[in-house]
């Protein structure tokens, strides 16, 4: 299914809001998600399927959504975030940005563009490579792309393909003078410690820090499941050995603590 083209996409929402993740957690930004995602995450919680309307909250917080026609055109999208001031930058989210290149390198915004991929479509990523300043980059472990066998931890070449791909987007969208780029990974409980290492190893270089993102809880388990000392320690580990190869963070989503979106 194509989802974009060079002038019309299916967007899912655009609002105002903060980040709510990694080392700018907090900047005011708008936010524009797009439809569609490549990828079919075991821990994805966010809903990018395409529909027939954008919804559009014009007023920051106000839960009042006008209902905006799909697909939407570069100048219609740019005039809904005209509203929208006082912005850090202007984070193209999905789902998977990426699979809206076309689109997205049309766009003129007076922000500057806060990119968040899952970084598996390196043909995409060259499209917009000169166009985006903030680039929040998750690697996506195999144990996350549902068709990865953890009691075997066998990949399917489709995941070794990915990582091949991943390694190859953060090469071409790396820090520079004039672009930020950092490296997100989800650590659940279950996470192999050697792997989130052998992960970082093969970017560190091209990023200027490492996030170490807890898993969300989701669901009922949002109400009862605690971090766990064990975790909280694996977690506090991968961090001191990680410091080795770059700076290191360990930083949870913050938007889910106080309902924002
Ligand atoms: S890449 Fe993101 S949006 Fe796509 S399936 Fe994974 S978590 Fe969900």
């Amino acid at each position: 299914m194509s989802f974009a083209d060079s002038e019309f996409t299916y967007v899912k929402e655009v609002f105002c809001s903060v980040q709510g993740e990694g080392p700018y957690v907090g900047i005011r930004q708008a936010f524009v998600r797009f439809s569609g995602c490549n990828l079919s995450c075991e821990y994805c919680d966010t809903d990018f399927a395409s529909s027939d309307v954008c919804n559009y909250e014009k007023v920051e917080g106000s839960s009042i959504f006008e209902k905006i026609p799909n697909p939407v055109s570069t100048e219609k999208l740019e005039a809904m975030l005209h509203p929208f001031k006082k912005l850090h930058s202007i984070s193209l989210t999905g789902g998977e940005p990426l699979l809206h290149a076309d689109f997205i390198k049309n766009l003129d915004l007076s922000f500057p563009l806060y990119l968040e991929s899952n970084m598996t479509l390196p043909e995409q990523a060259k499209k917009i490579y000169e166009k985006v300043t903030f680039v929040a980059g998750d690697f996506k472990l195999p144990e996350a792309i549902l068709g990865f066998c953890p009691e075997t931890s066998e990949t399917h070449v489709e995941n070794t393909i990915h990582v091949e791909n991943t390694i190859e987007c953060f090469k071409l969208l790396r820090k520079n003078s004039s672009r930020d780029c950092f490296c997100k990974i989800v650590v659940g409980r279950n996470t192999k410690f050697e792997i989130v290492m052998l992960a970082a190893e093969a970017v560190a270089d091209y990023v200027s820090c490492i996030i170490l993102q807890p898993e969300t809880p989701v669901g009922s388990a949002a109400r009862t499941q605690q971090p766990g000392q064990a975790y909280i320690q694996k977690m506090l580990k991968l961090q001191k050995s990680l410091l080795e190869l770059a700076d290191t963070r360990i930083i949870p989503q913050t938007h889910r603590m106080w309902g924002c979106l």
